[in-house]
């Protein structure tokens, strides 16, 4: 149970004044629906501004209060931005753009002729100055405006800065006070503040031992936990499983495993022959293999009469999985059956007949595999195909039932470093598929210079003529989503010129139905050439798309570029990825570019791309994307975490139980960082 002193922060949203219903939706796009999320949302940075008399004092990309008159209401025709045009004292005309559902905010604020103060960031868009959505707008100058240092934090559609502001002040309001966890000579020698005082301050200005602190929070909410799921699995027992190889010896694969599965597979082998369950991580990128090493392990099973099942996590890919195996596993005679939440009736119920009976050897499917009313004659390992999410600790208590702990096999496919690795997966066993299968066509990646952007295009079209497909990844402003979709609507709008009914565009702000019609008419093969912003980075695929132009291709992330090339070469034609730089290029811009040039390895560039965002050059903290932090940035990850990972291990050592006051404490935080089912472990041993 959550000690009751947290409650005041667990309790929804709407406590807070002034969140209605309407105002929940836009915060809960955010993952704000309690007070505690809200006080956690911490500001993405922090604004200075200067007050001027005229645009013609500003300079692009300045943050600046000026006084703004409106002069005309354009309305958009198509998919367009809301555009306001507004005049300064002088006579300079700038524009005030906005998108989506903020065009009502505009027609409200800003009517025509009357004086406004306007707060925002100065842009250019074609020879015109510009601010797309103005942080305030007021009637009369007044001291919000000229506020030295404000908070920028992220937002959604249907809110604004100043109401976030004020919900964030209100949820600081009610920060109960709680006991200090981090070790007392730790806590003295970091001259970190404490809870309350590091949360209030990280959202008042830049302070760095704050945010430091509060990073370091979750990262040890997080090493604790999983070291409590690994010590509970330590004290349970499994079934040794030591089979004799007649079922992997009928298997007629069409090539021999890769040096890296071979290992793999002996060391899952190995695991599988221990009364500890086994607790493992396969790792490898998209292609390297990963089924043949799972079905190995499954085959041990069923060659001592065991049970294994698959768990996927959506309902196509379980089928996908299911027809995979049952095809591989034909000659060995191993019964191989699919269950998802669709079977109903008949056809299920045989199916957990022979669940229960024992002449199912082999089940895939989705979390339904788990239910209460399955029941297993003797299951004995589970295997988790992550994709992209995280719980696997959740995912193992799933599968920790009955008096055998089966053993487990996590598979994940995202190449992540060994640091992120131990902040994901804690101290879990990992082994590695870094060695694809052979015969892989690589990508033949380029460097192209933005000049030659009509080049790119005209090189899309002959692409195109040849009957094949392509993807347009847009330019990244900066971290910033409506900048980034203003740039992809323009480069559409270009596009459509030439490819008119060939093209079609995909973004974050997108209905989900007008996204899904793109995305199928793309998939279908009716459109020819996607834009998109990086929302393609999850799942598409289409194996004739094999050209993909990414520009500004210097500004992403390794990781990333390594995720949307990876949506090409997914066929057996040759495929093209074309990396437009800009010319400003920086050294770790050029060293990123080289770098996809050089290697299709996910594990090195993984690694690479950790040690150049260290280096200081980030785009925007919160693109730790693929961690299951919300608090800590990469850069904070990588040199906090074997801190932390190590304070938990001593608070481990010393009261495995957290019973001590350190450890009460310490099950607060927990609590805090929705580490809840390291605290269940507790309870299981
Ligand atoms: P992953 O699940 O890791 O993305 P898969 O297991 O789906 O990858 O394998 C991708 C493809 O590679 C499959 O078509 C599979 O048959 C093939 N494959 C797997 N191992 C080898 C190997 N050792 N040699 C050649 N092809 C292989
Ligand atoms: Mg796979």
């Amino acid at each position: 149970m959550r000690p009751e002193v947290l409650n005041p922060l667990f309790v929804e949203v709407d406590a807070l004044d002034g969140v209605g219903p309407k105002m929940k939706k836009p915060l809960d796009k955010l993952g704000l629906t309690r007070v505690r999320d809200v006080a956690y949302h911490l500001p993405e940075r922090f604004v200075t501004r200067r007050a001027i008399e005229n645009l013609d004092e500003a300079s692009v990309g300045e943050h600046v209060v000026v006084a703004l008159t409106p002069t005309e209401h354009k309305s958009p025709y198509g998919r367009g931005p809301y555009r306001v045009l507004a005049q300064d004292n002088v006579g300079n005309i700038c524009t005030l753009t906005y998108f989506g559902r903020a065009s009502y905010t505009a027609k409200k604020l800003l009517p025509v002729g009357e004086k406004r103060w306007v707060a925002g960031r100065i842009d250019q868009y074609e020879q015109m100055l510009q601010i797309v959505h103005p942080d305030h707008v007021v009637e009369a100058s007044d001291d919000t405006l000229t506020r030295l240092c404000e908070p920028v934090y992220a937002l959604s559609e249907g809110l604004t800065q100043p109401r976030v502001t004020g919900l964030v002040e209100q949820a600081l309001e009610r920060l109960p006070e709680l006991p200090e966890w981090i070790e007392p000579r730790q806590f003295d020698a970091e001259k970190w503040p404490a809870w309350q005082d590091a949360l209030k301050l990280a959202h008042k200005g830049e302070h760095e031992a704050a945010r430091e602190r509060l990073a370091y929070d979750e990262l040890l909410a997080n090493s604790l936990a999983l070291m409590l799921v690994r010590a509970d699995n330590r004290k349970r027992k499994g079934k040794p499983l030591q089979g004799n190889g007649a079922l992997r010896d009928k298997l007629q694969l069409p090539y021999s495993l890769t040096g890296a599965q071979a290992r793999s597979v002996s060391e899952i082998e190995g695991d599988l022959a221990q009364e500890t369950p086994m607790l493992r991580l396969l790792q490898g990128d998209v292609g390297a293999g990963k089924t043949v090493v799972a079905l190995m392990g499954m085959l041990v099973a069923a060659e001592v009469g065991s049970q294994a099942a698959l768990l996927a996590p959506t309902e196509i890919l379980a089928r996908q999985h299911y027809e995979t195996l049952r095809t591989m596993a034909a000659p060995t005679g191993v019964q191989v059956a699919l269950l998802t939440g669709r079977d109903k009736g008949k056809a299920r119920e045989s199916i957990l007949m022979g669940l229960l009976d024992g002449s199912i050897d082999i089940v895939v499917g989705t979390h339904a595999i788990f239910q209460d009313s399955v029941s297993y004659k003797d299951l004995a390992l589970v295997v988790i195909d992550e994709q992209h999410r995280f719980g696997v600790a959740q995912r193992l208590m799933l599968a920790n039932k009955g008096k055998n702990t089966p053993h487990t096999l996590a598979m994940t496919a995202t190449p992540i470093p060994r640091t992120l690795t131990l902040a994901q997966y804690g101290e879990m066993d990992v082994s590695r598929l870094d060695e694809m299968p052979p015969g892989r066509q690589p990508i033949d990646t380029r460097v192209v210079a933005q000049e030659r952007l009509s080049d790119v295009a005209d090189g899309v079209a002959r692409h195109i003529a040849g009957g094949q497909q392509a993807y347009w990844v847009c330019p990244m402003v900066r971290e910033n989503e409506i900048e980034d979709i203003a740039a992809a609507e323009a480069r559409y709008a270009s596009l459509k010129e030439r490819f008119g009914d060939d093209v079609v565009l995909v973004h974050g702000q997108l209905k989900p139905e007008l996204k899904d019609a793109a995305m199928e008419r793309f998939a279908s093969g009716q459109a020819r050439l996607l834009i998109a912003t990086t929302v393609i980075e999850v799942g598409v695929d289409v194996p004739a798309a094999t050209l993909m132009v990414i520009e500004q291709a210097e500004r992403f992330g390794l990781a990333q570029l390594h995720q949307l090339r990876g949506r090409v070469g997914r066929g057996s034609e040759k495929s093209v990825c074309l990396l437009l730089r800009g010319s400003a290029l920086s050294e770790t811009g050029r060293e990123r570019l080289a770098l996809m040039r050089e290697t299709q390895d996910g594990f090195r560039l993984a690694e690479e791309d950790l040690r150049l965002r260290g280096g200081g050059e980030l785009l925007g903290t919160r693109q730790s994307g693929d961690t299951p932090f919300r608090v800590a940035s990469l850069e904070q990850i990588t040199r906090l975490l074997p801190k932390a990972h190590d304070d938990a291990r001593v608070l481990m050592e010393r009261d495995g139980g957290l019973t001590g006051s350190r450890g009460e404490a310490a099950r607060m935080l927990l609590y805090l960082f929705e580490r809840d089912w390291g605290v269940q472990m507790l309870r299981g041993g």
